[in-house]
């Protein structure tokens, strides 16, 4: 029985810097991707990602920084001896090859013999469902079939490691959502690490065990979903991840405990960081209630005005607008979000679902 520990190579980045004369594309970035796992570089578009991808696969140089798989670093190394494989956005395949002498270039180029590259072949068609299509040349295959055969060129010779920079972003939804579970079901059986970009949170969301969350050449934050989701370090990731209602002001202690004043009133907190401090307080949408009145408990609440309220089958997607002007968004279902636009209501959650992270000006 296969045993997807002993087929993972792990990734350990330190300090990776890049530099563009006097631009940092990447500063001073370490992550690590363990034995088998799947590790996704999420961010928006020119926060490093492909720059960070890139220096791995051995495309471009680093500036500085060390780059080492199962422990051996492979910075100085070409990129045809990290023994890599790599899905681009962009197929990339060559057409004038068909599909299976696409899929042989890799084993034929490390000079394997022909008859056992023949079987590779076979299964790595099978293995990405495209039996009976090796004949084809790329012109006669649809975006998702090119993209599985590049998908089986980066596996075919067994790396330890694949890279995936936007292996689905030239696709439409329903070919991307079929493909992501294609490449769990293909991440789970080979075993191997995979470290895929996107700069979409849905798409890292499924497929990740954990998320290296990007912005302006710097890691904010690496964990899994619900870690990002939950305890995000930075306003940056609280917005990036999910939805959120963010409240800024200066933590105060009053009588009741730390509460965080706001423009909006002042806000009972939990949290490590201490009186004095600017901070951003995240609550998500889920966890908001709705009040008719005013809170007459100690829970955290503020005076609100519903500006729209969107249907959506199974909850409803409310937008509010607070006293000093700015949006916020409730979820729900249920009797208690029956509002319409224009009503005044009063929304509270309890202290343990809101979530403090220290403020910082600059959020993009
Ligand atoms: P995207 O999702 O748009 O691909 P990204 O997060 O992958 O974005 P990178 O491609 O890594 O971003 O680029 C990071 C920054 O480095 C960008 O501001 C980009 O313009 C800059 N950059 C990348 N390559 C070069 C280069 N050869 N010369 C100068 N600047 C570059």
């Amino acid at each position: 029985m296969h045993n997807p520990s002993q087929s993972g190579a792990s990734l350990e980045i330190s300090d990776l810097s890049k530099a563009y004369g006097s631009f940092k594309a990447l500063d001073a970035v370490s992550l690590t991707a363990r034995q088998g796992e799947f590790l996704s570089l999420l961010g928006p578009s020119g926060s490093g990602k492909t720059t960070t991808l890139n220096m791995i696969a051995g495309f471009t140089s680093p500036t500085s920084g060390e780059i080492r798989v199962d422990g051996r670093e492979i910075s100085t190394l070409p990129p045809y001896r990290r023994d890599i494989g790599i899905v681009f956005q962009h197929y990339a395949l060559f057409p004038h090859l068909t599909a299976a002498q696409n899929i042989a270039f890799p084993l034929q180029r490390r000079g394997m013999p022909r008859r056992d590259v023949a079987v590779r072949v076979a299964e790595a068609l099978e293995m990405v469902k495209l039996d009976g299509y090796g004949d084809r040349y790329p012109r006669q295959l649809s975006g998702g079939q090119q993209q599985r055969v590049a998908f089986a060129r980066a596996v075919v010779f067994k790396p330890k490691l694949l890279l995936m920079d936007e292996p689905l972003g030239a696709l439409d939804k329903k070919l991307r959502e079929d493909l992501q579970g294609e490449i769990r079901r293909i991440h789970r059986s080979l075993g191997i690490t995979f470290v895929f970009v996107t700069h979409d949170q849905e798409e890292a969301l499924a497929l990740s065990d954990r998320i290296a969350v990007f912005n302006h050449g710097r890691i904010e934050q690496i964990g899994t979903s619900r870690e990002l989701y939950e305890t995000p370090a930075t306003e940056f990731v609280a917005r990036f991840i999910g939805e959120a209602n963010i409240f800024s002001g200066t933590l105060v202690r009053g009588d009741a405990g730390l509460a965080l004043d706001t423009p909006v009133g002042l806000l009972p907190v939990e949290t490590r960081l201490p009186a004095g401090r600017q901070a951003s307080l995240v609550v998500r949408p889920e966890r908001l209630e709705i009040g008719k009145a005013p809170h007459a408990g100690s829970d955290p609440h503020v005076p609100a005005t519903v500006r729209d309220v969107v249907y959506l089958g199974s909850n409803r997607r409310i937008e509010i607008v607070f006293d000093d002007g700015r949006t916020g968004i409730i979820r729900g279902s249920g009797r208690g979000t029956d509002v319409g636009a224009g009503e005044r209501i009063d929304i509270r959650w309890s202290i343990a679902d809101g979530y403090v992270v220290p403020f910082s000006s600059s959020q993009t």
